[in-house]
C-alpha cells in the first residue's frame, strides 16, 4: 500500500512500526461552533483511511483530540455569558452528532485538552529541563533554533523565517520562530497551576502531549488539513522529537482544502456553511459521498452543483442496490448458470480496481469509479431472468465496496433529517409560546411541504411522514 508522505513529498510503501498495528493521530476541531463543511473533510477522509486499514486486518489505534481551551472558545463564552467549559461541552456534543450522521466511527481515544494538563505540563517541563525551551515573564517558549530539523516538513528554512519576520516588540522571544508552550492567564480566563505561574498551554503542545500519552513516542500516521503543516505540525515535530529523543511520525498525511464556489471559505463574505446547514438540503450520506468523490489531497469545490452531482451519484448506487435486493427476493432460479459464472469474473475485476485505487494513496475518486462500473454491470447483467446466486453475489459486492468507504445508502425519506424536523418543531413551539401564530403556521406549512405532518397531542407534538 502506498501513502503520500508530506515529509518526503512522495508516495511511499506503507510499513507499520509494529507488525499489524497502525498508530494514527489526527488533529481535531476547536469546539466553539458547529463544524463547517471544510472541517468535515479530514474527519471523513481519515475515518475512511482508518476503516481501510481495519478492513485489511490491521489493529488501528486512532486518536483525535478536542481543542477545548482556546481564544475563540473564551470569546464565545464571554459573548454568551457562560463558562468556556459550557461552550466546549455544547459543541463537543454537536460535533459528535454530526460525526454520527457522517458515519464516522468513534475514535479509539478522544482526549480533551483540559483533561490532559498533567501530560502537557510534563512535556513542557521536560523541554525546559533539556534546554529546548525557556521561560520569560511567566511565558514558556520553545527555542526553535535548537531543533536542527526545524522547517523540514513545510520546506521552510529557519534562517529565512527569521529574516522575514521581526521579533515581538516586548522582546520576550529569543527568535521570531520561537513559539509559546505556556502562557499566563488573563483575568477571567481558564487557568491551571504550573511552576511558571497560573496559565494555559499554547496550541501546539497539546497534540505532542496527547500523542505521547495515548500512542507513544513514535507513531505511524499523523493527519490533518494542509493548513496545519506550518506552523502546527512543524512545531509538533520539534516539541516531540526534542522531548522524546525519537522520530515522531513516519507518514504525514494532509488533506487538501475544501473551497466554496471556488473561493476560500470565509465567514465574513458569507462564503461559509456548517454541516448542519447543508443537511437541511442534502443528507449526511450525500456529504460523505461528496467528500470521498475527490482525491483527499486535491482541492474540493463545494457548490449546489457539485454536491448535486454527488446526490445523483449516490442515488444511482442506491437504486441499483434496491433493484438487486428485489431480484434476490423474487427470482425462482437458485443456482448460477455457466454463462453467469463466466460473467461473474468481471465482478472481480471491478473489485480489484477498487482495491488498487485504495492501495494507491487512498484514491477514493477512482475507487468510486469502480463502484459505478460495477453498478453499470449490474444494471445490464442482472435482471428478473437471473439466478438468485448471481444477483446475490452482485449485491454483496456492491454493498461491500460501499461499506469499505463507510457509505450508507439510506433512503431519502429516512434521510429527511429528523433533527431538522425536531428543530423546526421546537422553533414552532417557541413561536406559539410567544403568541407568534403566523410564524408557527408558516413552520407547519414548511414541514407539510416536505411531507411531514405534525399533530399537537396531550403528550406533546407528534410528527409523521
Ligand atoms: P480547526 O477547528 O480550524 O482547527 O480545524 C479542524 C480540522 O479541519 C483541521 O484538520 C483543519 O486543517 C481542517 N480544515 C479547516 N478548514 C478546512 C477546509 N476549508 N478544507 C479542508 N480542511 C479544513
Ligand atoms: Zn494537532
Amino acid at each position: 500500500m502506498k501513502i503520500y508522505n508530506t515529509m518526503t513529498r512522495r508516495k511511499e510503501e506503507f510499513v507499520p512500526l509494529e507488525a499489524n498495528r497502525v498508530k494514527m493521530y489526527s488533529c481535531g476541531p476547536t469546539v466553539y461552533n458547529f463544524i463547517h463543511i471544510g472541517n468535515a473533510r479530514p474527519m471523513v477522509v481519515f475515518d475512511t483511511v482508518r476503516r481501510y486499514f481495519e478492513r485489511k486486518g490491521y489493529d488501528v489505534v486512532y486518536v483525535t483530540n478536542f481543542t477545548d481551551v482556546d481564544d475563540k472558545i473564551i470569546n464565545r463564552a464571554n459573548e454568551e455569558g457562560v463558562s468556556a467549559r459550557a461552550i466546549a461541552d455544547k459543541y463537543i456534543a454537536e460535533v459528535i452528532k454530526d460525526e454520527e450522521g457522517l458515519n464516522i466511527r468513534p475514535p479509539t481515544r478522544r482526549p480533551r485538552v483540559t483533561d490532559e494538563m498533567e501530560a502537557i505540563l510534563d512535556m513542557i517541563g521536560e523541554l525546559i529541563d533539556k534546554g529546548y525551551a525557556y521561560e520569560k515573564n511567566a511565558t514558556v517558549y520553545f527555542d526553535a533554533k535548537k531543533f536542527k530539523r526545524y522547517g523540514k516538513l513545510s520546506g521552510k528554512n529557519i534562517d529565512e523565517l527569521e529574516s522575514g519576520s521581526r521579533v515581538e516588540a516586548d522582546g520576550a522571544k529569543r527568535n521570531a520562530s520561537d513559539f509559546v508552550l505556556w502562557k499566563p492567564a488573563k483575568p477571567g480566563e481558564p487557568k491551571w497551576p504550573s511552576r511558571w505561574g497560573e496559565g494555559r498551554p499554547g496550541w501546539h503542545i497539546e497534540c505532542s502531549a496527547m500523542v505521547k500519552r495515548f500512542l507513544g513516542d513514535s507513531i505511524d500516521i499523523h493527519a490533518g488539513g494542509e493548513d496545519l503543516i506550518f506552523p502546527h505540525h512543524e512545531n509538533e515535530i520539534a516539541q516531540s522529537e526534542c522531548a522524546n529523543g525519537a522520530m515522531f511520525v513516519k507518514y504525514w498525511m494532509h488533506n487538501g482544502f475544501l473551497n466554496i464556489d471556488n473561493q476560500k471559505m470565509s465567514k465574513s463574505s458569507g462564503n461559509f456553511f456548517t454541516v448542519r446547514e447543508i443537511v437541511r438540503k442534502f443528507s449526511y450520506d450525500v456529504i460523505r459521498f461528496f467528500i470521498l468523490s475527490a482525491h483527499y489531497r486535491a482541492p474540493l469545490n463545494f457548490s449546489e452543483e457539485t454536491i448535486g452531482h454527488a446526490e445523483n451519484g449516490l442515488a444511482r448506487i442506491a437504486n441499483c442496490l434496491k433493484a438487486l435486493d428485489y431480484i434476490v427476493k423474487n427470482v425462482d432460479k437458485e443456482e448460477m448458470t455457466e454463462e453467469e459464472r463466466e460473467n461473474a469474473k468481471k465482478i472481480d475485476v471491478f473489485v480489484n480496481n477498487f482495491e488498487k485505487a485504495m492501495e494507491d494513496d487512498f484514491n477514493t475518486a477512482d475507487a468510486i469509479s469502480s463502484i459505478f462500473e460495477l453498478v453499470k454491470f449490474a444494471n445490464i447483467n442482472v435482471g428478473e431472468e437471473s439466478s438468485k446466486e448471481f444477483a446475490r453475489m452482485t449485491l454483496d459486492n456492491v454493498s461491500a465496496l460501499c461499506d469499505a468507504l463507510g457509505l450508507r445508502l439510506r433512503e431519502r425519506k429516512e434521510a429527511v433529517d429528523e433533527r431538522f424536523i425536531e428543530e423546526k418543531i421546537a422553533e414552532r413551539q417557541k413561536a406559539r409560546e410567544s403568541k407568534d401564530y403566523a410564524r408557527a403556521d408558516a413552520i407547519r406549512s414548511e414541514l407539510k411541504a416536505m411531507g411531514v405532518t405534525i399533530d399537537d397531542t396531550a403528550v406533546g407534538v407528534r410528527w409523521t411522514t
